[in-house]
């Protein structure tokens, strides 16, 4: 088992982590910038290390700074958490050349993953069902493209093959504007990633978001946990999340589940990850693939029972697999509220001191959070505070929870986006299930009216 691991990132994450070592007895390092000083993980680490200024470019995305922690600290593994340098293939690199293990897969496998064009290639390989699509980079060939697209039928999206966080991606509704919108992604993907490599895809109308999370030691075993249902979304960020998605047919979903595990066999894949799909009238169509742990993976959690974080620590620490597929029992249904320090109206974030904070509870509720009160939000980071997770035997009883769970959260001095996940889970379509990816804008625009 490892004996030290750095954990390389801030707020819940990084005390979800530090909860993981702790259970297994894995010491842990906290690296911290100086704005983050007086982070509750900071506080229960066993050695804690500040690794430069406010500004994450000089800290949390300084990998010179966080090996060098792990060196004076005498760590022998680097948890990344998500964001900040989680897929930066390079920093993996770097970690392992170090002599340290990098918590999640190889450099190699998060550079496939990192370029769009070469991971569909390998999902189509594995049987993964993808977007219909250009099946490669476009060319220089006008004539080439707009066949392409013709056979496809319009509208299509232009997409970058290094893009990310929502950017570089047109939207093209017809043949006339093909040409000139290429050569724009294309441009704007340059300058953004360095890369100008574009790739066109069937632009889907009202698809869910609709993700599977695997689990794979790299040594040639690998499971499910099932899907989780992302679909409420704000300007490309997640709002709400559950497992499992609603009113998908077990039969399909589980066929897609398991072309996921054999693509992770395929490719040598280790560690947490997640196959993202848009879901649209019965078909899965897979978009790309996360090679880290997710803000949203305590809902597979609560329904299977798994630690996915302390998976990740013995996955590293070299173990096989404890479990296979036939061990992974689903049971009940599982919400996670994503509460951010922001105005419930503008989405403005609104940092600052919590003066008094009251965390729910009871029965199947969760509460992951690095906050508590007289904490101060620093302005420099993310605005995720709090992750409220409910759980119960039926969707509608965990909405319930949530409803009740969210009345009972008190988070004084700042802003708070709890009053819009209070309308969202009494909202009688949400209810229902299966909502797409457009609903809440549709929602907050018509309530602006
Ligand atoms: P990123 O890496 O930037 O997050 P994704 O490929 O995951 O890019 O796409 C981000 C979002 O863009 C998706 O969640 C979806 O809302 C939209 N999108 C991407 N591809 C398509 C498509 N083919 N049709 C419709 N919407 C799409």
């Amino acid at each position: 088992m490892l004996n030290k691991v750095v954990i390389a990132n801030r707020g819940e994450i990084a005390l979800r982590i530090l909860r993981a070592c702790r259970e297994l007895g894995i010491k842990t390092v906290a690296v911290h910038s100086k704005a983050d000083a007086d982070l509750m993980h900071v506080r229960l680490a066993d050695e804690a290390v500040c690794i430069g200024p406010a500004p994450s470019s000089s800290s949390y995305l300084s990998s010179h700074a966080i090996i060098s922690a792990a060196e004076v600290t005498n760590a022998d593994a680097i948890h990344p958490g998500y964001g900040f340098l989680a897929e930066n293939a390079d920093f993996a690199e770097q970690v392992e050349k170090s002599g340290f293990k990098f918590i999640g897969p190889t450099a190699d496998v998060i550079r496939v993953m990192g370029d769009k064009v070469a991971a569909i290639e390998q999902m189509q390989k594995a049987g993964v069902p993808t977007v219909p699509g250009s099946n490669g980079p476009l060319t220089d060939d006008a004539a080439r493209s707009m066949s392409v697209a013709n056979k496809i039928g319009y509208p299509v999206i232009i997409k970058a093959a290094a893009g990310g966080g929502g950017r570089g991606m047109r939207v093209v509704e017809e043949e006339a504007s093909l040409i000139s919108s290429i050569a724009l992604t294309k441009a704007e993907s340059k300058a953004a990633f360095g890369d100008d490599t574009v790739y066109l895809e069937k632009f889907l109308g009202n698809p869910r978001h609709v993700e599977i999370q695997v689990l794979a030691d790299g040594q040639g075993q690998a499971i499910h946990l099932g899907d989780r249902d992302c679909s409420l979304q704000r300007r490309h960020q997640k709002v709400i999340e559950e497992a499992p998605a609603p009113l998908i047919p077990d039969d399909l979903r589980n066929e897609v589940a398991e072309a996921c595990t054999n693509a992770c066999i395929q490719i040598g894949y280790r560690g947490a990850g997640t196959f993202e799909f848009l879901y649209e009238d019965g078909g899965f169509y897979f978009i790309e693939m996360n090679t880290r742990v997710q803000v949203e993976h305590p809902v597979s959690e609560m329904i299977t029972g798994v630690d996915i974080v302390k998976e990740q620590l013995m996955i590293a620490s070299g173990e096989k697999l404890s479990m296979t597929q036939d061990d992974i029992q689903f049971n009940g249904h599982a919400i996670e509220c994503r509460i951010n320090a922001e105005d419930p109206d503008t989405f403005m974030p609104s940092p600052g001191l919590i003066k008094h904070y009251h965390a729910p509870g009871g029965n199947g509720v969760r509460v992951d959070s690095h906050i508590y009160s007289g904490y101060k939000v620093p302005p420099h980071y993310d605005s995720l505070i709090a992750k409220i997770i409910t759980y119960a035997p039926d969707r509608d009883t965990a909405l319930t929870r949530m409803a009740n769970a969210l009345d009972e959260l008190v988070i004084d001095g700042i802003k708070s986006n709890t009053a819009l996940h209070q309308r969202l889970v009494r909202d009688t379509e949400f209810r229902c299930g299966g909502v797409n990816i457009h609903y809440l804008e549709h929602k907050l625009e018509s309530e602006a009216k």
